[in-house]
């Protein structure tokens, strides 16, 4: 099946001049949305990715990381922007193109030593999947690697990350 066909380019969002990759039309497609988190779990199952926990970010890192975790038997854990987690919370601060912006995970959903994949719907420059991996990193958890569905190779987005093996499943 070609993923690609099921991803929806919608220019000038969410700015003029950005070619925005739906994964809407993805998720709708029964067959679609099966094969792709099939694969996406045999992807990382072979990249020996599997762990303990799968930390998604907020918000289509819900949706790829919590059908991931089911299908591996791991726990899910959300990341999220701040103000939104009731209990108390870790956070970390990032850069963006202007300005910054903070992620925060549950101080007691992750413990030192915890097995942690990293999952996003897209990585793009990996500004967010940076920030998530230094938020694990300083809780003291083991960070395993990475998934995602689509990588935008000409933003080369992984050299912003740590040195741990990445998937993904469709580039641009
Ligand atoms: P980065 O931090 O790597 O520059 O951007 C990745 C984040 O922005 C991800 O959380 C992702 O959901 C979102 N994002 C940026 N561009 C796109 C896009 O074209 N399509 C989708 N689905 N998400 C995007």
């Amino acid at each position: 099946m070609d993923l690609k066909s099921l991803i929806r380019d919608i220019p000038d969002f969410p700015k003029p001049g950005i070619l925005f990759r739906d994964i809407t039309t993805l998720l709708s497609d029964p067959q679609g949305l099966r094969y792709c988190i099939d694969l996406f779990t045999q992807r990382i199952i072979e990249a020996d990715l599997k762990a303990e926990y799968v930390v998604g970010m907020e918000s289509r890192g819900f949706i790829f990381g919590s059908l991931l975790a089911y299908q591996l038997e791991s726990g899910f854990i959300p990341v999220r922007k701040p103000g939104k987690l009731p209990a108390a919370v870790h956070s970390i601060e990032y850069a963006l193109e202007y300005g910054t912006d903070c992620l925060e995970v549950h101080q007691d959903a992750l413990q030192v030593g915890s097995r942690v994949l990293i999952v996003d719907d897209l990585i793009a420059t990996g500004g967010t999947a940076a920030a998530t991996a230094k938020l694990v990193q300083k809780i003291g958890c083991q960070l395993v690697g990475f998934g995602f569905i689509i990588e935008l190779r000409d933003l080369n987005g992984r050299k912003n990350l740590p040195d741990v093996p990445i998937v993904s499943l469709v580039e641009y």
